[in-house]
C-alpha cells in the first residue's frame, strides 16, 4: 500500500483508536488519518520553561515552581482551599473549590510544588484556579517540555491525551512520506508571501519548536498558520467559482418582453426609473436572454428601489409565459410586494397568488391548484413557497428579497422546484445589506452582482440625532407636534436579549405608556408574536394613515414602505449593529419631506458605542456603514449567524485573518493560470467531497 492510501485509511487503524473514539472523532469530522493532520491545535501551552512569579501576565498560562507558605480553608462565600505560594520573586494563590482533606494536608507549608495553570488577577493578587500541580522534592524535579504542548479541539468523551497520541501517529506516517499530501500552492505563491511548505507548516503547528512564541501562533502572525488559512480561503473562493461554472451547464428559459409590453409596464409606474435602476434592468435583460440560468444579486441601499427592478424581471418572465415566484422573509414584506405587484401588473391580465404559512383550508387548496395548473402567473409568499405541496407548472424566475434572511440551502431548495430535465429557473436575489467586497468574494462568488447606487430623486437625507433617554419626555412632546402636522412616526423597541417574548412585552409596555401620555395620537403596535392577520391589519391601518404612531419591534426592519412616516425613534440603539440600525432608519426618508431618526440611547454610552452612533449620524451610505461595522465588530457579528453560518472554516478565522482576504483573488488567478489541476484537490481538501457540487 502506498502512503497516500495509508493517510486515506480510517483512523480506526491507529493505535489506541477504536470503537467509541472513532465515533467521537467523527463528530469532529475526522474520519481518515489525513483528517487528523488537518485537525490543528486550538491553542498551545508553554511548559518549556519555569516562569518567575513576578514575570507573570494575567490571562496567560504558566509553569511555576514555588513553595507553600500557608494553606487555609475559606468558608466565606463559596468554600475553597487557598494555598499561598512563593518562589522568592513574588506571591501567588492557588484556589481549589473541589478538594479533599488529604489534599489540604499534603499542601502543608514548606511543600515544594510545580504548578501549571492560567494566571488570573484575583481579589488579593494573582491566582491560579484548579491548577495542575505536582509535589516535588527538588527544584530540578520540575519537568519542562522541549516543545509547546498543543491543545486540540475536543468533543465530549474524547481526552486531550488520546487525540494528541492519534495526531502524533498520523504525523509520523505523514512525515515518512510527505508527498502523500501534495503541496497544492504553487511555489510562485509560497515565494511571494514567504510561506513555508505544507509539511513545514503542519509540523510547526502540531509540534512548534522550542522558542516559537505562543502569541504568534495564536494571533495569526505565524506564517505556518497564515499559509493554511490563506489556502483555505483560496479553496473557498475556488469552490464558489466552480459552482458558478457548473451552473452554466444548465439550460434556462429564454425570457423577454415585447417593446409594447415593456412600455405598458413602464407607463403604469407612478415614477421614472433612475439611471441606476435602468442599468441594472439592462443587466438582468442580458442574463435572461441567455440560455443558462441567471444567478444575480442586486445590492442597493434601503429605499433605492430594488422592488421595481425585480418587477421588471417578472415582466420578462410573464411576457414569455413563465411563472414567477417571489419570496420575502416576512409576511409583512410579502404582503407589501403583493400590493405593489398587484398595482404594477394591474393592466396585465394575470392571476396573482399569495401564499404564506397562514393560508389554510380551501384558500390554500385554491392557491396550490392555481400554481400547479399554471393559471397563476405571479406567486408571492414567504418560506411557505418551498413546502412540498407547492408544485409549479412552469417556473421561470425566482425572486428572493432580503437574501441575508435566508440560508443558501433555502435558496437552492426553491430552485429545485423549477428544475426540470436539464433546465433551471433564473434567480434574482435582492439585498440591502451591503456585503463588503472581500467577503462577497468568498461567500457570493457564485453570483453576479449588480449595484443600485443611486436613490430616487428628491430624497432628503434623514437627519439623525443621538439623544440620551433622560430626555424621553422632550421626544414624546415632539411626537405630538409631528402628528399635528399630519405626519406619522415609528417607535422601535429593541432588547439585548435574543428573546422575542421579552422584546414583544417591552413593545407592549411602551405602547401602553405612550397611549397614556399621548391621548390624541392614534397608536398601533406590531411585534413578532402577533398573528399575521393582526399584524397585517395594523400595517394596513398605518399605511392608510388611520394610525399616527406605530410602536414596533425590529420586525419592521426589512422593507416596510410608508412614505408619510418620517420620524423614527429607536430605543437603545447601542444594542444593535450599525447595518441593522441603517436598515431600520431606511424606513423613514422615503418621501420628499424632511425626516428624522432619533437614537435614544441609555447613558452613559461607552466610547465605542458613541463612535458607532456617530458614524450613523455622519453618513447615510450603507456601504460605508457596513465597512465600518466590519471594522468595529468583525464579520461574524455584522453578517449575523445566518450569513456566516454558510462559511465554515477548519482553520481560517474571518476576524483574525481578515487581512488575508485582500490577496485571495490574485492568488486564485495564479492557481488558475499555473496549476489548474490543483483546483479540484484544493476544494476537496478544504471543503470535502460531500459538498453538493456534484450537481454538474
Ligand atoms: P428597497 O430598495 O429598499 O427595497 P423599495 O423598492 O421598497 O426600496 O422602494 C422604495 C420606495 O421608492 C417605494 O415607495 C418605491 O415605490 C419608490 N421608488 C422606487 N423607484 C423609484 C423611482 N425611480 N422614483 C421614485 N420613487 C421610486
Ligand atoms: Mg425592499
Amino acid at each position: 500500500m502506498d502512503s497516500q492510501d495509508t493517510l486515506n485509511q480510517s483512523v480506526a487503524s491507529l493505535k489506541g483508536i477504536g470503537g467509541q473514539s472513532v465515533v467521537r472523532l467523527e463528530k469532529l469530522d475526522i474520519r481518515r488519518i489525513c483528517d487528523l493532520i488537518f485537525h490543528l491545535p486550538l491553542r498551545y501551552e508553554d511548559r518549556t520553561h519555569i516562569q518567575a512569579i513576578n514575570s507573570l501576565n494575567p490571562g496567560s498560562h504558566a509553569l511555576i515552581c514555588a513553595r507553600v507558605i500557608s494553606s487555609t480553608i475559606l468558608d466565606r462565600g463559596r468554600r475553597s482551599l487557598v494555598c499561598q505560594i512563593t518562589d522568592d520573586t513574588g506571591y501567588l494563590s492557588l484556589r481549589f473549590f473541589h478538594f479533599s482533606a488529604s489534599q489540604h494536608n499534603n499542601l502543608s507549608p514548606g511543600t515544594l510544588l510545580s504548578c501549571f495553570g492560567e494566571i488570573k488577577d484575583g481579589y488579593s493578587g494573582y491566582e491560579m484556579i484548579h491548577p495542575e500541580y505536582k509535589i516535588i522534592k527538588n527544584p530540578e524535579d520540575c519537568i519542562t517540555n522541549d516543545t509547546l504542548s498543543a491543545i486540540y479541539p475536543l468533543t465530549e468523551g474524547l481526552r486531550q491525551s488520546s487525540i494528541r497520541k492519534a495526531v502524533q501517529q498520523a504525523l509520523t506516517l505523514y512525515n515518512n512520506n510527505t508527498e502523500a499530501l501534495p503541496d497544492l500552492l504553487p511555489s510562485a505563491l509560497l515565494n511571494r508571501y514567504n510561506y513555508p511548505s505544507l509539511d513545514q507548516a503542519l509540523n510547526t503547528l502540531h509540534m512548534p519548536a522550542a522558542g516559537v512564541s505562543v502569541d504568534t501562533l495564536q494571533n495569526g502572525q505565524n506564517p505556518a498558520l497564515t499559509r493554511l488559512a490563506f489556502e483555505e480561503f483560496i479553496a473557498h473562493q475556488l469552490s464558489q467559482l466552480h459552482k458558478k461554472k457548473s451552473e452554466q451547464h444548465w439550460q434556462a428559459p429564454l425570457l423577454k418582453s415585447t417593446q409594447q409590453q415593456s412600455k405598458q409596464f413602464l407607463d403604469g409606474l407612478p415614477f421614472q426609473l433612475t439611471k441606476a435602476q435602468q442599468r441594472v434592468i439592462q443587466e438582468i435583460k442580458a442574463d435572461c436572454s441567455k440560455n443558462s440560468p441567471m444567478l444575480r444579486l442586486v445590492q442597493g441601499d434601503v429605499g433605492s428601489g430594488k422592488t421595481v427592478v425585480s418587477a421588471y424581471a417578472a415582466l420578462l418572465a410573464l411576457s414569455s409565459n413563465y411563472q414567477i415566484a417571489i419570496m420575502a422573509p416576512t409576511e409583512l414584506l410579502a404582503e407589501q410586494h403583493l400590493r405593489n405587484f398587484s398595482q404594477w401588473f394591474k393592466s396585465f391580465d394575470t392571476q396573482i397568488i399569495y401564499l404564506t404559512g397562514q393560508l389554510k383550508g380551501k384558500k390554500r387548496e385554491h392557491a396550490l391548484t392555481a400554481i400547479n395548473d399554471g393559471s397563476a402567473g405571479l406567486i408571492i409568499g414567504t418560506h411557505a413557497l418551498f413546502q412540498d405541496a407547492v408544485n409549479f407548472a412552469r417556473l421561470g424566475l425566482i425572486i428572493i428579497d432580503e437574501q441575508h434572511r435566508f440560508g443558501v440551502n433555502q435558496r437552492m431548495a426553491l430552485r429545485d422546484k423549477g428544475h426540470n430535465n436539464n433546465s433551471k429557473p433564473h434567480q434574482l436575489i435582492m439585498t440591502a445589506t451591503p456585503i463588503p467586497r472581500t467577503l462577497a468574494m468568498l461567500n457570493y462568488a457564485d453570483l453576479d452582482i449588480s449595484i443600485i447606487d443611486e436613490l430616487p430623486p428628491g430624497r432628503i437625507p434623514v437627519v439623525t440625532r443621538a439623544i440620551a433617554s433622560e430626555r424621553r419626555p422632550e421626544i414624546i412632546a415632539k411626537i405630538t407636534n409631528w402628528v399635528k402636522q399630519g405626519r406619522q412616526a415609528y417607535w422601535v423597541c429593541t432588547l439585548i436579549e435574543e428573546s422575542e417574548v421579552l422584546q414583544c412585552e417591552a413593545a407592549e409596555d411602551t405602547a401602553t405608556m405612550l397611549a397614556e401620555m399621548l391621548p390624541h395620537v392614534r397608536i398601533g403596535l406590531v411585534h413578532g408574536r402577533m398573528k399575521a392577520t393582526e399584524k397585517d391589519q395594523v400595517m394596513q391601518a398605518f399605511k392608510a394613515h388611520k394610525l399616527d404612531l406605530l410602536v414596533a419591534t425590529t420586525v419592521i426592519e426589512v422593507g416596510v414602505d410608508v412614505p408619510n412616516a418620517g420620524l423614527m425613534i429607536i430605543e437603545n440603539p447601542e444594542r444593535l449593529g450599525l447595518s441593522q440600525l441603517h436598515q431600520l432608519r431606511g424606513r423613514v426618508g422615503r418621501s420628499t419631506e424632511n425626516s428624522f431618526c432619533i437614537l435614544m440611547y441609555q447613558s452613559p454610552l461607552s466610547k465605542t458605542a458613541g463612535e458607532r452612533l456617530n458614524i450613523l449620524r455622519e453618513t447615510s451610505d450603507g456601504f460605508l456603514i457596513a465597512e465600518k461595522d466590519l471594522e468595529l465588530r468583525g464579520p461574524g457579528e455584522m453578517m449575523g449567524t445566518k450569513q456566516t453560518g454558510q462559511l465554515q472554516f477548519k482553520i481560517a478565522n474571518l476576524e483574525r485573518d481578515a487581512a488575508l482576504l485582500e490577496d485571495v483573488s490574485a492568488a486564485v488567478k495564479i492557481i488558475q493560470e499555473t496549476c489548474p489541476e490543483n483546483i479540484q484537490p484544493l476544494i476537496e481538501r478544504w471543503l470535502g467531497t460531500t459538498t453538493k457540487y456534484a450537481e454538474v
